[in-house]
C-alpha cells in the first residue's frame, strides 16, 4: 500500500499547489482550520487528515462521464461522487481509465472504487461489493439512423455487431450471437463502438439505454430498436471485502444528496 500512500501525497500536494496558485479546484483543502493540533502536523506537505480515494471511471460514457466542449471532465457520476465526497468529508483523485480498465484496476487494488455507469450484476458481486443502486438502466440495440434493414435480432444474421469490452451490452450480445448468427467486433470505449456502426463496418451495437438515448439527443446519427433488454441499475463498486468504509460513506452520502435534492439537481442538469 506504500505506493498508494505516495500517490495520495502527490495528489494532495498537487491540490495544495493548485489552491495556492489560485486555480479553481473541485477539491477542498484543509487550510481553513484553526485547530492547533492540525497546525503542528502541517509539515512537509502532508497537511491533511482528509482522506483521498482513487476512484476509477470510464472515458466516454455521456451523460455519466465525458469531456465537455470546454475539455472539462464532467458527468452525472463525477458530480454525484464529488457531492458525496463533500457531504462525507473525503476527497477524490480521478483515474479516467475506460470501463473495463477501471473495473480491473479496482479488482487489482490499483484504485479504491469505480463509478462508471457500472451495472450491479450477480456475476460481478463475486469480485465487487456494490453500493445501493443510484440509476436505472437497460440494454438496447442501435443501428445507423438511415438503416431500414435491421429491425430485429434476426436481421443480424451474417453481419457484424459492435460491442464494448467488459460491459453488459457485450455479455448480452454474446448470449444471443450463436442463436442469431452474427459476429462481434469489440471496442474499449463507447465512441469507437458507435463509429464502427456509423462507418458501416458493423450494422448495430448494444449499449445502455440512458447513454445511447442521450447521445442520439445530442446528434449521434443512430436510432434505437424498440426492444429493450432488462438491464441492471448502476452502482458504485469497491473490490470485494475492501474499502467497506468508503462504500458506507457512498451509501450515506447518496441518501443525503437524494434527501437534499442535490442528486436530482445533478441528474436534471445533464438530462433536461
Ligand atoms: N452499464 C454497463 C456495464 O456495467 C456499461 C458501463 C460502461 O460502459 N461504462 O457493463
Amino acid at each position: 500500500m506504500k505506493f498508494f500512500k505516495s500517490v495520495t501525497a502527490i495528489a494532495l500536494s498537487f491540490t495544495m499547489a493548485m489552491a495556492v496558485a489560485g486555480c479553481s479546484s473541485t477539491t477542498q483543502t484543509t487550510t481553513d482550520t484553526t485547530d492547533s493540533t492540525q497546525t503542528t502536523t502541517e509539515q512537509e506537505g502532508t497537511t491533511s487528515d482528509v482522506k483521498t480515494y482513487n476512484i476509477a471511471t470510464d472515458t466516454t460514457f455521456a451523460p455519466f462521464e465525458f469531456s465537455d466542449e470546454n475539455g472539462d471532465f464532467v458527468g452525472i457520476d463525477i458530480d454525484i461522487m464529488e457531492a458525496i465526497a463533500q457531504d462525507q468529508g473525503f476527497e477524490v483523485n480521478w483515474q479516467v481509465l475506460g470501463f473495463n480498465a477501471a473495473v480491473q484496476a479496482v479488482k487489482a487494488g490499483q484504485a479504491d472504487g469505480v463509478i462508471a455507469g457500472m451495472s450491479i450484476t450477480e456475476e460481478r458481486k463475486a469480485e465487487h461489493d456494490f453500493s445501493d443502486p443510484y440509476y436505472d438502466s437497460a440494454v438496447v440495440m442501435a443501428v445507423a439512423a438511415e438503416n431500414e434493414d435491421i429491425t430485429s435480432y434476426e436481421d443480424l444474421a451474417g453481419k457484424k455487431v459492435a460491442v464494448k469490452v467488459g460491459t453488459e451490452g457485450y455479455n448480452f450480445a454474446e448470449s444471443i450471437k450463436d442463436q442469431y448468427g452474427f459476429e462481434m467486433v469489440a471496442f474499449d470505449d463507447s465512441n469507437s463502438m458507435y463509429q464502427d456502426v456509423l462507418v458501416g463496418n458493423s450494422v448495430a451495437c448494444f449499449e445502455d439505454y440512458p447513454v445511447i438515448a442521450y447521445g442520439i439527443k445530442q446528434g449521434l446519427a443512430l436510432k434505437l430498436n424498440d426492444k429493450q433488454e432488462a438491464g441492471n441499475s448502476y452502482g458504485f463498486a469497491v473490490a470485494k471485502g475492501e474499502n467497506a468504509e468508503l462504500l458506507q460513506m457512498f451509501n450515506d452520502g447518496l441518501a443525503n444528496i437524494k434527501e437534499s435534492g442535490k442528486y436530482q439537481e445533478i441528474v436534471d442538469s445533464y438530462t433536461k
